[in-house]
């Protein structure tokens, strides 16, 4: 496929931050988001913006350590992105959003996410049945990103391009921004589906 120059990229991820600004997936200045670029580097959002209003100044060149190219701060997550496209070379964009039923669900479940018999489990690379059980990692939440890569390491496996932090929200990966924001929307309401199954069958044991 075709990677793009900086200029469409930026575009692309504006565009994904008012999607999913409209999904309630983009609160406060939450999220991060990044593409691989035609030369060798990758755009990414600059620290401290409103995902839902992004424009491309808002975003940046950074390299394959996501370290800037211009004089500007990428997230402190950026790390965990070149971590996602060091591990996973085919890919070409990720999504980090602070999901509501993401985070909650985290904090409902001591072990990692299952989605069993879902169709919209389809809409992931390589899946083409319900007939399926999905295991999505969930790690511990850390403000020190070294120690947070260390233990994704041991985790990611890429069966399925996700994975969850605790209380914080999930990081999604894929060949192009558009699927990644079609995985972002399908995870949301897988997790919002787990969360309300959780609560019905709380108020039946009550
Ligand atoms: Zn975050």
């Amino acid at each position: 496929m075709t990677l793009p120059d900086f200029n469409t990229a930026a575009d692309e991820i504006c565009r994904a931050g008012m999607l999913l600004d409209a999904r309630n997936m983009a609160p406060a200045t939450s999220g991060n988001y990044s593409m691989r670029l035609n030369d060798g580097a990758f755009a990414m959002t600059v620290s401290g913006h409103h995902k839902g209003r992004l424009v491309p100044a808002n975003i940046m060149r950074v390299d394959a350590r996501a370290r800037p190219l211009e004089d500007k701060k990428p997230s402190a997550e950026a790390l965990l992105h070149a971590q996602i496209y060091r591990l996973f070379p085919a890919t070409n964009a990720i999504l980090h959003v602070h999901s509501v039923p993401g985070a909650v669900l985290t904090r409902l479940l001591k072990e990692d996410v299952v989605l069993e018999g879902y169709e919209m489990l389809k809409i992931f690379p390589g899946i083409a049945t319900h007939d399926v059980r999905v295991v999505i990692p969930v790690v511990g939440n850390s403000q020190d990103m070294e120690e947070l890569s260390a233990e994704l390491s041991k985790k990611i496996k890429g069966d399925v391009p996700a994975y969850l932090i605790r209380d914080h929200g999930f990081y999604v990966w894929g060949d192009t921004m558009e699927s990644c924001v079609n995985m972002c929307e399908a995870l949301e309401y897988l997790f919002a589906c787990e969360v309300e199954t959780l609560k019905i069958k709380a108020g039946a044991r009550a």
